[in-house]
């Protein structure tokens, strides 16, 4: 009976002590292995912030900086010069003299506002075409003559609405384009360009005024009936010059004087 509980607690002794080297060799492990480079990892990371210039992992940190910041300058141009090609290209859309689209710009500009309208939308093509410009250029001379269209491409703008485009696409005509469902609304649009180039004052260079009149031709066509469109309101606007100049036609029956 002595003997069985001598053993009983021999026995007990030596699984306790297995359980306590097991323990303390697992703490050792994890203190090595987990513990210790976690340690190692954070008094590294610490230094970083730190001026120790000549660590090398504050070399490193300079580094790293200096190249952000070459690359955020480098963003910066990138973004200006982007800013800057779009200016220019433009630029190369507009006429200098007037400021509205050059034929270029109305090429590109019409293809646009075609590509955001469907294919069943009306499309209206407006000519304008000054009326004897030759006679203001001998009468008050070239730069006056430039002043005029100058002028008149600044009176075209403002009339316009703003989804209309606006462009010189020859020496003395200009064309607006847009899209409407209303011949009316056309027609009244049309008219308020006539009353604005009647209304048109320009001052020569020795306080004489210079008036003018245009002649108008008017072509409605789908966006898929382009060139068809150009020679209708070419032929319009032939009609108007034929008849007396100072007049709108092709917008249906409702010629106007
Ligand atoms: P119509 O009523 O038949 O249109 O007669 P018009 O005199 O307006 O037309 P014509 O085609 O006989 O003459 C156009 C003139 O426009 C001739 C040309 O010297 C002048 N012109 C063209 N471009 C410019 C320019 O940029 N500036 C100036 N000042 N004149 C120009
Ligand atoms: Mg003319
Ligand atoms: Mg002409």
């Amino acid at each position: 009976m002595k003997n069985q509980a001598l053993e009983h607690f021999v026995l007990t002794l030596i699984i306790l002590f297995t359980i306590y080297s097991l323990a303390i060799i697992g703490i050792l492990y994890i203190h090595f292995n987990v513990v210790k480079p976690l340690l190692k990892l954070n008094v590294r990371a610490k230094s970083m912030g730190e001026d120790d210039v000549s660590s090398p992992a504050y070399q490193e940190v300079c580094e790293i900086k200096a190249l952000q910041s070459s690359l955020d300058k480098l963003e910066e141009h990138i973004d200006e010069n982007r800013i800057l090609s779009d200016e220019l290209k433009k630029l190369t859309e507009i006429d200098a003299l007037t400021g509205v689209l050059n034929r270029r710009g109305f090429e590109l500009q019409r293809e646009k506002l075609l590509a955001t309208v469907s294919a069943d939308t009306p499309v209206w093509l407006v000519l304008i075409d000054i009326d004897h410009f030759k006679r203001i250029n001998d009468t008050w001379g070239h730069p006056a003559g430039d002043k005029v269209l100058a002028s008149l491409g600044d009176t075209l703008n403002h009339v316009a609405l703003p989804n209309w485009m606006v462009a010189r696409i020859g020496g003395e005509e200009f064309a607006v384009m847009f899209s409407s469902d209303s011949q009316q609304d056309v027609l009244n649009s049309v008219r308020r360009l006539q009353m604005a180039c009647r209304n048109l004052r320009v001052m020569t260079d020795n306080g004489e005024v210079i008036r003018l009149t245009a002649s108008f031709g008017v072509a409605k066509g789908l966006p898929a009936d382009q060139d068809r469109m150009m020679s209708d309101a070419d032929q319009a606007l032939y009609q108007s010059k034929k008849t007396g100049r100072d007049k709108i036609t092709g917008i249906g029956d409702a010629e106007s004087h």
